[in-house]
């Protein structure tokens, strides 16, 4: 166990660390983070930062010897330096970074584990790629295996013809078959070092452009129809990975039942209701976990709960936000607007 007071190590800088390193704070944690960009949001509001790359490993090393325990915020955090990170132990382990940071390891893993996701082949160039799409067919997405978020790295192919004139870049690459699904929702678990697992409620989630607009709670009957399913696949991989902290899978729900998308070995944005929605929240319960303190309670605050990412300039509306009681708003503390852009959020709960 490791009792507040110590020190939590944060590989990346982001809001998701900056939410992390706040519900560390109030459990009375201090929290160093690392991160390769000198204007990390999170290391406003923590102990301590080193700002240095992925691949310093005399940086990586003493910053380890900081810190009681180190966690990632950030899935594409290279992997093999990390072992200069020496026994500070790193929760959840290297090998859910793995899989996690590359899309092909990813739905092969799960798929293993009888996850089912969309039809998926490996591309390396423009001949894999007709070749793809001839085995899975059109409409598909093409996407970089690595490295993508946000509906970054990605291609629409509504038909063969599209492939003919793509300039693919030279990375490896995967192409799926498009899902015709009823809705997108998310399984946000906490798995303690002691195999404890707790599930929040699962959000229905709306993407624009690729990017997570809303998630609501409770979702819809389509949802909520798949969620026992979709949880017992999220419980595997979790065990399968001896996973210690916060782990999200995404799934279209689809006529034929859950469908795999993707996994995010940390605590997710289509988790940040919990911070008022549940008694304990995601980034509550990953300290608690990575701490190896018991875990909180999962269960619902309120009657329901919605959350409005704010893209770019719609955090610009914040004074208009503040002025309704309903709403709990967040920033995230980033100095330009840009276009696509995660700048805050917004929760309103249900509670009649
Ligand atoms: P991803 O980065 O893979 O999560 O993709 C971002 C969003 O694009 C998803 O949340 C979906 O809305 C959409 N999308 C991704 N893959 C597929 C697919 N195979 N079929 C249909 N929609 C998809």
């Amino acid at each position: 166990m490791i009792p507040p007071g110590e020190t939590i190590g944060i590989l990346g800088g982001g809001q998701l660390g900056r939410m992390l390193a706040m519900a560390a704070a109030q459990l009375g944690y201090r929290c160093h983070v690392y991160a390769p960009e000198a204007d990390s949001i999170a290391a406003e509001v923590c102990a301590a930062f080193t700002c240095a790359g992925w691949d310093d490993a005399a940086a990586l090393a003493a910053f380890a010897a900081d810190c009681a325990v180190v966690t990632y915020e950030f899935e594409n955090v290279p992997v093999s330096p990390l072992a200069a990170l020496g026994h500070t132990p790193l929760l959840p382990g290297a090998r859910a970074l793995e899989v996690a940071q590359d899309r092909l390891s990813e739905k092969t893993f799960v798929s293993g584990l009888g996850g089912r996701p969309a039809p998926f082949a490996a591309v390396d160039d423009t001949a894999g790629l007709a070749e793809a799409i001839e085995a899975i067919g059109a409409p598909g997405i093409l996407k970089t295996r690595r490295d993508g978020y946000d509906g970054k790295g990605q291609w629409r192919i509504m038909a063969p013809a599209d492939a003919a004139g793509l300039d693919l870049p030279a990375t490896p690459l995967i192409y799926e078959g498009f899902i015709d699904f009823r809705a997108e929702f998310s399984v946000i678990l906490c798995r303690g070092a002691d195999g404890d697992v707790r599930f929040w409620d699962t959000p229905e989630n709306v993407h624009q452009g690729g990017i997570l607009a809303r998630s609501t709670v409770p979702g819809s009957t389509l949802v909520r129809d798949e969620v026992a399913e979709a949880r017992t696949l999220a419980r595997r991989v979790a065990d399968a990975l001896d996973y210690v902290g916060v782990l999200t899978l995404e799934f279209f729900a689809t006529e034929s039942g859950p469908v795999f998308n993707e996994m995010a070995p940390r605590v997710h944005n289509s988790g940040h209701w919990t911070i008022e929605g549940a008694i304990t929240s995601q980034f509550e319960n990953h300290v608690r976990a990575i701490c190896g303190l018991p875990l909180g309670d999962t269960g619902l605050a309120a009657r329901g709960v919605v959350m409005d990412n704010l893209i770019g300039d719609a955090a610009h509306d914040w004074p208009a936000l503040l002025a309704d009681p309903a709403n709990h708003l967040h920033l995230y503390g980033k100095a330009a607007a840009r276009p696509g852009r995660k700048m805050g959020h917004v929760t309103r709960l249900v509670l009649d």
